[in-house]
């Protein structure tokens, strides 16, 4: 699911294949900003990879693009102001910009504020948004399809690749309008997943971050029909496609996953190192009532239980979750329910947001508007609560030997990531004067630090 994250405005220069040549004709360029969730992100890598296969460039700044692509975010109000902040940027910039993306949905409102953009498509549009580009500038006659790479170009670092395996939601959250922007649920046939993860391996990705708005609940729509991969038909289930990405030698790391019974059954191949012991959970709260009113998925479900079980199973595993305080109706006992629950699960990731009425969203209607200080002393006091459980399971790694993928190294050493972690959201492990490593490798490390968020650590061996 898209949660809170999708509030995150991220802006990316476009990375380029390595063996790109120069063409001889000089091509047209695009800008590309890209807002929003991982989703979205991977939306932009595809309409880039489809633009780059037609011999468009990438510009990394306003100045050297012809025009300018706006993949905006819609899943907040505060998101939506970012978006028509980075489309008003790009038209001051620039002045021919393309916009794209959930906001995409709400043409009149960003013409009422924009009118000079020269299109607006929605989410997954990736057609219309090329056809726009064309519109604005033609493509050369010759497609430069050498210049592309198979696994297609990627806004991450060459190591790590989000994979996308689903569109859409079958879930009807109160507080959300994604459903209504992205549709249905729409898995990808297993087969088709895995020759892109396999792809992606093939040119150097190390870990695969596997995302949708319901990672649990994939294939749910296709009732599981096999594809054909690797000469043998693979189910479109969670267990059968984790198992098979698992297969590919390359860090496997699950997000958006709720709590549902069949979940349990990933929780052996993370025991058994074949895809990594974290899970991406959004809980969202604890309360029965405030659950109910969220009209979340797997509300029902045991958690603590269910999580205790998977523990016994995979005692390394980490579990990262988001939640909303001063959801319309969250009484002082429900808070509390919340803070209980928290001291009870001990989480070893968790980001925690503010309520926020998102127009359209069924949640407005629910009575109990909690004012904003009081929302506030409630976020104020959920930090200062998972504080201390984190630094608690940090202190827990101290002396330990783990593996760490490398993320970035300069001069004063590398910044790398456990198992435990995920890149851009979770912690680091910070190896002071160790800078004989390169980004993407993966290697040995001793734990010698930890504070609430990150650890510092020595390196053991490389490789
Ligand atoms: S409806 Fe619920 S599960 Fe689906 S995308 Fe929205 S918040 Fe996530």
């Amino acid at each position: 699911m898209t949660d809170n994250k999708a509030a995150r405005p991220r802006t990316n220069p476009a990375r380029e294949p390595s063996h790109a040549a120069a063409s001889a004709a000089a091509p047209p360029t695009v800008g590309f900003v890209s807002l929003g969730c991982p989703k979205a992100l991977v939306d932009s890598e595809r309409i880039i990879t489809r633009l780059r296969a037609e011999g468009y460039a990438l510009s990394p700044d306003y100045a050297g693009a012809d025009v300018v692509v706006v993949n905006t975010c819609g899943f907040l109000d505060s998101a939506k102001q970012e978006s028509l902040d980075a489309i008003g940027e790009a038209l001051a910039e620039n002045g021919r910009v393309i916009v794209t993306g959930c906001m995409g949905v709400e043409q009149d409102r960003i013409r009422a504020v924009h009118p000079g953009v020269l299109a607006v498509t929605g989410p997954h549009q990736y057609e219309q948004v090329v056809a726009a580009v064309h519109e604005a500038v033609p493509p050369l006659h010759d497609p430069f399809l050498d210049l592309v790479p198979p696994e297609g170009l990627h806004l991450t670092p060459r190591h790590y690749a989000y994979l996308k395996i689903s569109e859409g939601c079958n879930n009807r959250c109160s507080f959300c309008i994604i459903p209504s922007i992205r549709g249905d649920l729409a898995s990808r046939p297993a087969g088709d997943v895995m020759r892109e993860a396999e792809r992606l391996v093939a040119a150097g990705v190390k870990e695969l971050l596997v995302i949708s708005q319901d990672t649990s609940a994939y294939g749910v729509d296709l009732k599981y029909a096999a594809s054909p991969w690797n000469g043998a038909p693979l189910k479109a289930r969670f267990l059968d496609l984790t198992r098979a990405l698992g297969s590919l030698g390359a860090w496997v790391r699950l997000h958006y996953v709720y709590p549902y019974p069949h979940v349990d059954d990933v929780i052996p191949l993370m025991a058994e190192g074949h895809v990594l012991p974290y899970l991406d959970i959004p809980f969202q709260h604890a309360s029965p009532s405030v659950l109910k009113a969220m009209r979340r998925p797997a509300a029902q479900e045991r958690t603590l239980e269910r999580i205790g079980r998977w523990r016994d199973i995979c005692p390394d595993l980490a579990i990262r979750s988001t939640f909303i305080v001063g959801f319309p109706g969250e009484t002082e006992d429900d808070f509390t329910q919340l803070l209980d629950w928290l001291g009870a699960a001990r989480l070893n990731r968790v980001g925690c947001f503010k309520y926020e009425p998102v127009e359209g969203a069924p949640a407005n209607a629910i009575d109990g508007v909690v004012p904003d200080e009081v929302k506030e002393e409630r976020w104020h006091r959920f930090m200062a609560a998972q504080q201390e459980i984190s630094r608690s399971l940090l202190a827990e790694r101290v002396g330990r030997e783990i593996d760490v993928i490398v993320d970035e190294v300069d001069e004063e050493g590398a910044m790398a990531r456990s198992v435990w972690d995920a890149p851009e959201i979770d912690g680091s492990v910070f190896l002071n004067g160790c800078s004989d490593v390169k980004a993407g490798e993966i290697v040995r490390a001793r734990v010698l630090h930890a504070d609430e968020y990150d650890l510092w650590g020595e390196l053991v061996r490389k490789g």
